[in-house]
């Protein structure tokens, strides 16, 4: 099997022309931070009018149909797209729309929701967080107690939420609630699609230590109509498990991160007892570990492209590459504060190394909860496998 890509002459005039749209449109500003905790002034508007402008154009979602708010594109010139915005480091907000939720609606949808709901999203206008987790459900999330009881042609929600989204604020909130405090679990959910601004939604912010800040959500009688309702009134497990099954691992990308890439660079032209760290036999030992996680995963996220962009049913691929992630996140932090010490600790301008994204890797390493934890992969890959008590399919998705 050949993943890499080979492009045709035809395929490099479009990485041209993408190239040529982007010295244009991508503002300045636009470009990945360190740490995604702070970012610098003048950041996060650039990243929105990024998006919208890649939106207009059909190439934030370049494989979606056009009528969605796609570019119908083929899977090379997406790939091209992705590749263009990952060398120059583009930032784009914090959106779960696109990735898991859309898909999700494709799948769940009526064809009025799907015409409603798609073309925001996918179009960059809109952006939509997953709200799913409760302070008491979590990985056992079909546990979830926020409550929507039905009131005429309208549902009214109480509850929280935490966990939530990002510091960019969200348009809509896909939200789960149980429909029925009656029916037995996994048939007693619905998943709605709820205005932030409705009366009753309280947003209050939590400040994590790695990654994106998240939200507590309050719902205090908050009114949702019944055609906001994605799905029957008790499928809400089946439609979040299409949502799921992408953010466990399906959702992969063709593009990497370059971690691995500056990690090296630097061990390379830092030094230590006059010469570089490189040539320490210990510090290329651990280089080498590093580097072939890295690789492992590459591979790992092809193929899931690859498999979803082929149509090829799959089962346990999504989480494999899940699992495989979060193990191997707090090996490598493991190995980069061997070969650094204290220097991968710290923030300090003068002791830092890589302005930063070493001490941001650190505590990166530890984020494995979001989108499942590694025990929440093991149990999910053991089943599909068949060596578990219980037998599972992959849910649907697009
Ligand atoms: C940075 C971040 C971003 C997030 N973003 C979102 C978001 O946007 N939307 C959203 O809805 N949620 C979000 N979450 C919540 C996330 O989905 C949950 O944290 C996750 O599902 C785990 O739930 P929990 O934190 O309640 O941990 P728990 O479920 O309480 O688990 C605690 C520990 O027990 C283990 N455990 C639990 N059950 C079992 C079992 N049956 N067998 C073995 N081990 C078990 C877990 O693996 C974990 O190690 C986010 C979380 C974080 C940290």
């Amino acid at each position: 099997m050949d993943f890499e890509m080979h492009y045709t002459e035809e395929q490099e005039k479009f990485r041209a022309e993408v190239s040529a749209w982007l010295d244009v449109n991508m503002p300045p500003e636009a470009v990945r931070p360190v740490d995604e905790g702070r970012k610098p002034p003048g950041l996060s508007d650039a990243a929105m009018s990024l998006r919208r402008r890649l939106g207009a154009k059909g190439w934030l979602c370049p494989l979606w149909p056009k009528e969605y708010g796609g570019g119908d594109l083929p899977v090379e010139q997406a790939v091209i797209i992705g590749e263009e915005l990952d060398g120059r480091h583009a930032f784009l907000p914090y959106d779960l729309g696109v990735i898991l939720i859309a898909p999700a609606i494709m799948v769940w949808g009526t064809d009025d929701q799907k015409r409603r709901f798609l073309p925001p999203i996918l179009s960059g206008e809109i952006l939509t967080w997953q709200v799913f987790t409760e302070p008491e459900a979590g990985t056992d999330l079909a546990s979830l107690k926020l409550r929507a009881d039905k009131e005429g042609d309208h549902y009214v929600l109480n509850g929280q939420k935490t966990f939530i989204g990002s510091d960019y604020r969200a348009d809509w909130l896909y939200t789960l609630a149980v429909t029925d405090q009656n029916r037995p679990r996994h048939s007693n959910i619905g998943a709605f699609i709820v205005p932030a601004n409705s009366p009753g939604v309280t947003i209050s912010p939590m400040e994590l230590i790695a990654g994106q800040n998240k939200n507590n959500i309050y719902y205090d009688n908050v009114r949702v109509s019944r055609d906001q309702l994605i799905g029957g009134e008790f499928d809400g497990w089946k439609v979040a498990n299409s949502t799921l099954e992408l953010e466990h691992g399906g959702a992969s990308r063709m593009v990497e991160g370059h971690f691995v890439d500056l990690l090296l660079a630097y061990c390379r032209r830092a030094t230590r007892n006059g010469q570089p760290l490189s040539k320490d036999p210990a510090v290329r030992d651990a280089l080498v570990e590093i580097w072939m996680g890295a690789q492992v995963e590459r591979l790992f996220n092809w193929r899931n492209y690859w498999m979803r962009t082929s149509k090829i049913p799959w089962s346990w691929e999504g989480c494999q590459t899940a699992l495989f992630r979060k193990q191997s996140e707090p090996r490598v932090a493991h190995r980069v504060l061997d070969i650094l010490g204290p220097y991968a600790l710290t923030t300090d301008p003068k002791l830092q190394a890589l302005r930063g994204e070493i001490e941001n890797q650190q505590r990166m390493s530890i984020m494995s909860h979001p989108g499942g934890t590694p025990e929440a992969q093991k149990i999910v890959m053991a089943r599909r496998i068949g060596i578990a008590k219980t037998r599972q399919k992959a849910s649907a998705i697009v």
